[in-house]
């Protein structure tokens, strides 16, 4: 059984939010939410002027505040790691909202960009959001789970990847087995010596980051 996780190398991103809005397309998330969102940093007086991006999203967390609170076992973690919510058991007490370190949590609104007819996607295949229910990132678990029934790889087949992975233009994400030592995941997170956001707190993510408790500076260009 695979662990699947992501490293996001942040010498890399560009902030172009190409990320944030295929998680949306895909995820058909309510209007306001982004389950992929890029925090963005100005440091500096002008003009000398530093810039640096954090991609963030549900780490996945092995052990994971927001599935410890939880009263009715809405919130549960998968054999391959997933850490995921059940919408028909989620109560909406929201204790797993502030139970997240990562602020990685979202009430569904009542409205979205898309259709919601039908369940859990809709005639063009975007998935269905119940108002109400408190979610988060899933890895893009439906492109996993038809991926590997169709015999594919995540993190390695696209059709197999999690939508933020593929649309990211300079490869700044990279999804895969974390249990595997073989996969490009594991190795990139050996070789750059990857580290997690917070690992202080003892949450054990599966979202690697290079750079990530050192901001990636970059000048911006004043003339
Ligand atoms: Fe839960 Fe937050 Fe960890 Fe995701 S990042 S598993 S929502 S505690
Ligand atoms: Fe969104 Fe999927 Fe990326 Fe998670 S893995 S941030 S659900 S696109
Ligand atoms: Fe950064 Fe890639 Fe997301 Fe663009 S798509 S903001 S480069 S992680």
């Amino acid at each position: 059984m695979a662990r699947w996780g992501m490293l996001i190398d942040m010498f890399r991103c560009i902030g172009c939010h190409g990320c944030t809005y295929a998680c949306k397309m895909e995820n058909n998330t309510g209007m306001g939410v982004f389950w992929a969102h890029v925090y963005d940093y100005e440091m500096g007086k002008y003009p000398n002027v530093m810039r640096s991006f954090l991609p963030m999203l549900c780490m996945h967390c092995e052990d994971a505040p927001c599935e410890e609170v939880c009263p009715s076992g809405a919130t549960y973690r998968r054999d391959d790691g997933l850490v995921a919510v059940d919408q028909d058991k989620c109560i909406n007490c929201k204790a797993c909202m502030m139970a997240c370190p990562y602020s990685v949590r979202f009430e569904n609104p009542k409205n979205t960009y898309f259709n919601q007819n039908g369940y859990p996607k809709d005639e063009k295949g975007f998935s269905f959001r119940l108002p109400g229910i408190v979610e988060k990132c899933t890895f893009c678990k439906d492109r996993i789970d038809k991926g590997k029934m169709r015999g594919l790889t995540p993190g390695v087949d696209w059709d197999a990847s999690p939508a933020c992975v593929n649309a990211c233009p300079v490869n700044a994400r990279t999804f895969g087995d974390l249990d595997d030592p073989n996969s490009e995941l594991s190795k990139l997170i050996s070789i750059q010596k990857a580290e997690v956001l917070y690992g202080e707190l003892g949450t054990n993510p599966s979202v690697y980051y290079i750079s990530a408790n050192k901001p990636v500076q970059r000048k911006i260009k004043t003339n």
